[in-house]
């Protein structure tokens, strides 16, 4: 199959690492042109510097913008106000006990998590539905489906992603338009190694060996028995961006190793 995206502008939230840099680099090696987000000029910079150095002749745009308010997403707007492909990446995770986790933390885990793919969904589908072709895709995460339940601020958000996605597509349906969710499992991201620092540091080992030693304690009905590359999520997301995937639509597509014990 060969996914060509030329011609077609992606804008991918959150995209200065981790699973946001390999999906940005995946669409630009299929053709599209992306626009690429962080929070920093220089992050995002050095991003569009990476990015152009691995896949030559890559037509890439950057847009400083934090997405944890409406003003954040109004600014991102200002540099991408049409596009063909939406991917809401922009998500913030860490564990944290019920009891201490307060309004705060509540109301911004649901601002960028959830409020940023909504006011872009709403202010980039009419485009994508006036040309008849679009594509937005959620990056959910397993924890929709399997709460954890050191990180239920986080879950949360993750579910009202999959309902939000799922509303959408019935929103758009018969537009050539498609809204899809993808759900990552654990992942070697630069987030996931933020996380591992002080364990790499303490036992030495490897980011690999740390990520399969936290699946096999934390998610042990992995069916990879080992954590995800950003790669292998991104691959999914260039898919169901692709022309070739305009019969899915409303989908939660999981890339989480088999850790939801599910057969559906
Ligand atoms: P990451 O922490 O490696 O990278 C996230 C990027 O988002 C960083 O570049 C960060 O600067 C940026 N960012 C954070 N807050 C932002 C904001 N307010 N505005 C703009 N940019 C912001 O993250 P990741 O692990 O690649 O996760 C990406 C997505 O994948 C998230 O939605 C996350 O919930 C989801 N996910 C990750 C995993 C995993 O194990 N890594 C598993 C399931 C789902």
């Amino acid at each position: 199959m060969n996914i060509d995206l030329t011609g077609k502008v992606a804008l991918v939230t959150a995209s200065t690492g981790g699973i946001g840099l390999a999906i940005a680099k995946g669409l630009a090696q299929s053709g599209a042109q992306v626009i690429l987000n962080g929070r920093s000029e220089a992050s995002t910079h050095k991003a569009k510097e990476t990015l152009a150095s691995r896949v030559p002749g890559a037509r890439l745009h950057t847009a400083i913008a934090d997405l944890s308010s409406a003003s954040g997403v109004d600014a991102l707007l200002s540099y991408a106000a049409d596009v063909d492909i939406l991917v809401n990446n922009a998500g913030i995770y860490g564990p944290q006990d019920f009891y201490a986790t307060d309004d705060e933390t509540w109301e911004k885990y649901w601002q960028t998590n959830v409020m940023s793919g909504v006011r872009l969904a709403r202010a980039l589908l009419p485009g994508m539905v006036k040309k008849g072709w679009g594509r937005v895709v959620f990056i959910s995460s397993e924890s929709a489906l399997n709460i954890p339940a050191d990180m239920i601020h986080y879950g949360v958000t993750k579910t009202a992603q999959l309902s939000l996605a799922r509303g959408l597509a019935k929103f758009v349906a018969g537009s050539g338009v498609t809204v899809n969710s993808v759900l990552p499992g654990p992942t070697l991201s630069d987030g996931f190694a933020a996380m591992m620092k002080d364990e790499m540091e303490k036992t030495g080992k490897s980011l690999e060996t740390l990520g399969k030693e936290f699946v096999m304690a934390n998610r042990p009905s992995s069916v990879i028995q080992r954590a995800a590359t950003v790669e292998e999520v991104a691959n999914m997301v260039v898919y169901v961006c692709s022309t070739q995937a305009s019969a899915t639509s409303g989908a939660s597509l999981r890339v989480d190793g088999g850790v939801v014990d599910d057969i559906v």
